[in-house]
């Protein structure tokens, strides 16, 4: 059936006859499946068979024809049929011969390159085939023959594909065979160069031949060779050539002798001088990336200039002897480790494993972690079901009431350690500011015993600052001279010592002078929140910012654009400094741990011992450029991200560049349009208290520091910015977000205490536990008065479900505090909602699950160095209480029946934009993770949604399109699970506001700033009122029908930003030098052969399709490839005009 005569094939069979033959086509019309074989197989058996070379010509012609013309499916399917396996036995027969006949050998080569790129396992089948070690004979024999070693050299270029085979291959000297091609600039055989180059590169796919590479040291050689095209080079001539010694570069550098031999042969030097030539070249440009890429990789890796990775603040924990952790031992868990509730770190492919598919652990509810006789205790935080709201009868008197209101001691610890005896009750504080004895009851409490050496307010920090002004130089000089700070004063009662001071005479009078209105701040109130505060180093000063209150910037602030090629920019920087070491300052001028330490008199001067201060160590580098050390949380030593820290004596007008040098997220939004934030005192004392985003030339990337001790395998990133002060001589403070203090939230709760109507809102701050440090946790209750003292009202008072919200167990998330204040101060306020919510809830809010994490200044932790989201399941008594007594209070609200309505985590998210929810759903988690458990059966509330769906419509930062409801087995242990789970709460969630701002709604392109982040807090209460007409429903176990729910739950776990401009790492392979066009050199070798090379070898049998028409080759195509005929028309077309699809001209 199939013919072919001298001069041209024919097909003389029927189309029908073939059709069976096409797997791939699903006509079910056309049944029988006719003949065993297709075309193709015939053609390709011909092919192995034939002795003949001018049929074999016309066989390859066809079939090379076909294949360009058309798309990779018409050589999958080639391959399919066995294509490379005959092309191989045709070469090695071809081959084996005494002198082969290039006139075949060279368009089956040609053949063999294009088919053999694309089938995965060329290498094992030309190994089968006998074919790899021919390849490389015939190579050796041809290389003074250009054209036939450029195709021996694609063939085993494609050959490489499989690591044995490029074993195979070095084994047998084909790397030395092959670098002896490469010679130095030249015009001539630049093709044949370039292939060599490339089928070198490809040998380097195994770590034998790399390191065969590096001993014999051809790096020096590549390097030389590098060098050499590129100082002769013309213009663009040799680019593809550079291109490629730049991939064999990167190849042999995948090893550390070779990055080493690379950096000992002056590469980084040559790679940054070239690269600043190519920069000058547009048509260089493209040279510029992997040659920066490659300089990343292979600089070499610095210890962080610390004397120890371990944290500089140490807590001895209870029960255990205090020894800095073995990290010879100690296992780096760090890649697995799971970043956020929410999954920042690791975008995890393979997410769906982490989907909890055990029905077994999503529906049944374990048992308590504790007995039943422990919870009982808990009922002391929920005074609201006992008081007896006598002061409902004395509300003409609203003196009296308001000390009802706070009579349950506000400091005195529920749980725990009992804490030393504090003096009377509070009533009498008055803290209005009009009132004449605020100054003298609140000033003292600097001095007391309980906050010894806390000279708050201290402006010894600021004294740069005062000392410009020539009357705020006397007012420092007076309360310097005569109250010796730190010295009076002996254990009393904070508000009894009457005792005034020249120095907090010295605030008041800025406070008088320059204070603005800030709303529900009160600086001495912070002042004497302050002095309470335990802090691992004893903190003695306060921030300014946080003493004096911040008001949001009028106005919005965009994201900011990011510059191009920013982070080369910074990288070639970092480069010098390899390169270049005596232009390097290296002078500390900030050490936590070395208070004595000398600055010069025209460096920043650096402070961080502060409430959630952070900052280890800063060194400047070049005259105006510091590299800043966080310190790792405490009594560990890592989960550095969080800064916050205090600059002054700088020079206004001048960038000041800042690098974060140990930052370990390995993403981060300062990437996608995020800035630090700035306060500036003398701004502050000009009446404009803000922080503000600022900076400029972000960048987020990895760098080449590794920990001081090199014994953890971790991977840190710079953060680095610039920054220009506007003033002299002025006192400004950075940090990675708004920051709000624990001692900011005492203060704020005490002032929302106070400002609350007790006739109508019930509002109590009580002690949940002391923390390890000693600090208190506070637990707050708010709910509205009933209306009455009848029974009634009191019933519908003690039956109004509890809503239970708490936040900041992650203290470098202090977002998620502002949310939470604007959440607190809308419960308290007068608005409408706010009462209804009131009178429809009992609101159960634990604001700071972490207090001794944010007071020391640590980014993910508590003090025993643990993910405080991570011990929900089994919280310790003693080493994590806040997680224990939260717990035990909702086991107990369980045990009295009176579950939570809502649970709400807040947090903050880092890498995300807007902020969104997390719940859990049964039957979402199901199916997304393909799990086989029939979902039919299983009835789930789909109440879960209503918050989110809810929020979509009232929140301008919220999307619900970012919300999911899955179980993940890595989040086991987290709050939002663990209350879904355990205590059986349908609603329970994790809040995540973003650091950064948002890419929908109003806010678009905006960053976020303590306003819209209180809105939020506002916002999450206002869509607890879509609840209230569930009430009834929610009491009466009727089942709620289905609302819509798409199955296409949004996958949480990626990073919802594209891919960075630029490489956050530096990868092993530069995504710029992969992918070859391979197929496009090859036609060109083909196409120059007739001009480079003997003419007549280069005849390629183009005479053989002379005769055809197009319309033969048309109908020889759909009898090879019927299937895949369908194709777009143009193809068509162009194969009618004798033109493929790649702009080749046939015959
Ligand atoms: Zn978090």
């Amino acid at each position: 059936m199939f013919g072919h005569g001298r001069k041209n094939f024919t097909w003389n069979g029927t189309l029908k006859e073939l059709e069976g033959s096409c797997p791939e086509r699903g006509r079910p019309a056309m049944t029988a499946p006719l003949s065993s074989s297709s075309g193709l197989e015939v053609l390709l058996s011909t092919l192995q068979n034939a002795g003949d070379v001018e049929s074999t010509l016309n066989i390859l012609n066809v079939l090379d024809e076909l294949l360009s013309a058309g798309t990779d499916r018409r050589i999958q399917y080639m391959i399919s049929k066995g294509g490379s396996e005959a092309l191989l036995s045709a070469l090695v027969n071809t081959g084996r011969s005494f002198s082969p006949n290039y006139t075949l050998l060279l368009p089956l080569l040609h053949l063999l390159a294009k088919v053999g790129h694309r089938d995965r396992r060329i290498g094992m089948k030309a190994e089968e085939a006998g074919a790899v070690l021919l390849t490389l004979n015939l190579l050796r024999k041809n290389v003074q023959h250009a054209k036939r070693a450029a195709a021996f050299l694609w063939v085993i270029q494609v050959f490489c594909s499989s690591v044995s085979t490029a074993n195979l291959l070095g084994e047998n000297q084909g790397l030395d065979v092959i670098y002896r091609l490469i010679p130095h600039y030249a015009t001539k055989n630049q093709h044949t160069i370039k292939v060599a180059i490339d089928a070198f590169a490809a040998l380097l796919c195994t770590k034998a031949n790399v390191h065969w590479v590096v001993s014999k040291g051809y790096i020096s050689g590549l390097l030389r060779l590098y060098e050499d095209w590129h100082s002769n080079g013309a213009q663009d001539d040799a680019i593809p050539i550079r291109h490629s010694l730049l991939r064999c570069l990167h190849k042999v550098t995948n090893s550390t002798a070779g990055r080493q031999a690379l950096v000992l042969h002056g590469g980084i030097r040559l790679l940054y001088e070239s690269t600043q030539t190519c920069l000058l070249s547009k048509g260089l440009e493209s040279l510029v990336e992997p040659s920066v890429q490659l300089m990343r990789k292979c600089l070499p890796t610095t210890p962080l200039p610390l004397t120890t990775d371990q944290s500089a603040y140490n807590f001895p924990l209870p029960g255990r002897v205090h020894t800095v952790p073995d990290m010879d031992t100690e296992e780096d868990l760090r890649s697995e480790e799971s970043d956020d509730e929410e999954a920042e770190d690791n975008p995890k492919p393979d997410y769906d494993d982490d989907l909890e598919t055990d029905l077994n652990k999503l529906r049944v509810r374990p048992d308590p972690d504790r007995p039943k006789e422990l919870l009982p205790q808990y009922n002391r935080v929920c005074p609201e079901l006992s008081h007896d709201f006598q002061e409902l009868d004395l509300s003409s008197e609203p003196e009296e009431s308001s000390s009802a209101s706070s009579s349950s001691s506000d400091d005195e610890a529920v749980f725990g350690p009992p804490r030393r005896d504090r003096r009377k009750s509070s009533a009498s504080w008055d803290w209005s500011p009009s009132s004449s004895g605020s100054h003298s009851e609140t000033e003292p409490e600097g001095h007391t015993a309980a906050a010894s050496n806390l000279e708050a307010c201290d402006f010894h920090s600021h004294s740069s600052i005062l000392s410009t002004s020539p009357s705020f130089r006397t007012m420092v000089r007076e309360a310097r001279g005569e109250a010796p700070p730190g010295q009076r004063g002996e254990e009393v009662g904070d508000e009894e010592d009457a005792e005034e001071s020249h120095h907090c005479t010295m605030i008041d009078t800025l406070l008088d002078r320059h204070g603005v209105c800030i709303p529900h701040h009160e600086p001495r109130l912070y002042r004497a929140a302050a002095a309470q505060t335990k802090s691992i180093p004893g903190f003695s000063i306060l921030a300014f910012p946080d003493f004096w209150g911040h008001l949001p910037p009028p106005g919005h602030e965009p994201m900011a654009p990011r510059k191009p090629n920013i982070q080369r920019k910074k990288v070639f920087e970092d480069v010098q400094r390899f390169l270049n070491p005596d232009d390097i300052i290296d002078q500390v001028v900030f050490d936590l741990e070395d208070s004595s330490l000398q600055c010069p008199s025209d460096s920043l001067r650096f402070y961080s011992k502060f409430e959630c201060g952070n900052l280890r160590k800063a060194v400047q580098v070049r005259r105006y450029e510091y590299d800043i050390i966080l310190n790792a949380d405490a009594n560990c030593n890592q989960h550095t991200q969080w800064f916050y820290f205090e600059v002054s004596n700088m020079v206004p007008g001048t960038s000041y560049r800042f690098n974060v040098i140990n930052c370990e997220k390995s993403n981060s939004q300062f990437n996608y349009g995020m800035q630090p934030v700035l306060y500036s005192v003398r701004e502050a004392l000009e009446g404009r208290p803000h922080w503000v985003r600022t900076g400029a030339e972000i960048c987020y990337y990895r760098n080449n520091y590794c920990p001081a001790q090199c014994r953890r395998r971790t991977t840190f990133y710079t953060l680095t910015f610039t920054i220009t002060f506007k003033h002299n001589e002025d006192v400004c403070y950075l940090a990675y977000h708004y920051p709000y203090t624990y001692s900011a939230l005492k203060a704020n709760l005490k002032l929302l205490q106070r400002s609350v109507d007790p006739t109508k809102v019930f509002f109590q701050q009580q002690v949940l536990c002391s923390t390890l440090a000693g600090n208190s946790c506070p637990v707050v209750t708010i709910t509205a008065c009933p209306a009455s003292r009848s029974w009634r009202d009191m019933h519908q008072l003690r039956n109004r479900p509890c809503i239970v919200l708490t936040c900041r167990v992650h203290p470098g998330e202090s977002n998620a505090s502002w949310v939470m204040k604007g959440t607190l101060e809308f419960l308290c306020s007068s608005d409408p909602v706010a009462q209804s919510l009131r009178e429809a809830f009992i609101f159960k809010i634990i604001p700071m699950l972490n207090p001794d994490g944010v007071i020391n200044g640590t980014n993910r932790c508590d003090l025993n160095g643990e993910d405080l989201n991570r011990q929900w399941s089994k919280p310790d008594p003693v080493l994590s209480p806040t997680i224990y007594h939260t717990k035990g209070f909702l086991y107990y609200l369980n045990s009295i029946g009176r579950t939570p309505l809502v649970f709400c985590d807040y947090h903050g998210h880092s890498r995300k934009k807007n902020v969104f929810l997390y719940g859990c759903s049964l039957k979402e988690t199901l199916w997304q993770s393909g799990s086989a458990v029939n979902t039919m059966g299983l009835k789930e509330d789909p109440g879960y949604r209503t918050i989110p769906k809810t929020l979509d419509s009232l929140a301008p930062a919220f999307s619900f399109n970012s919300c999911n409801y899955l179980v993940e087995k890595s989040r086991s242990s987290t709050a939002r699970v663990v209350v879904w789970r355990e205590m059986g709460v349908l609603r329970s969630y994790t809040m995540e506001s973003t650091h950064n701002g948002c890419d929908q709604g109003i806010y678009k392109g905006l960053q976020t700033g303590t306003r819209e982040l209180q809105e939020m807090g506002v916002k999450f209460c206002h869509s607890l009122l879509s609840l209230t007409k569930d009430l009834k429903a929610f009491y009466s176990p009727r089942t709620i029908n289905h609302i819509d729910m798409d199955h296409k739950s949004h996958n949480c776990f990626e990073d919802d930003e594209p891919p960075c401009v630029e490489q956050i790492e530096y990868s092993t392979d530069c995504p710029l030098l992969k992918g070859t066009d391979l197929d496009s050199d090859v036609n060109r070798n083909m196409a120059r052969a007739d001009e480079e090379e003997d003419g007549d070898e280069g005849q390629r049998g183009g005479t053989l399709c002379r005769g055809s028409t197009g319309q033969s080759q048309q109908s020889m195509k759909s009898y090879l490839f019927p299937h895949l005929m369908r194709q777009s028309s143009s193809e068509k077309r162009s194969m009618c005009n004798g033109v493929s699809a790649n702009g080749q001209i046939m015959s």
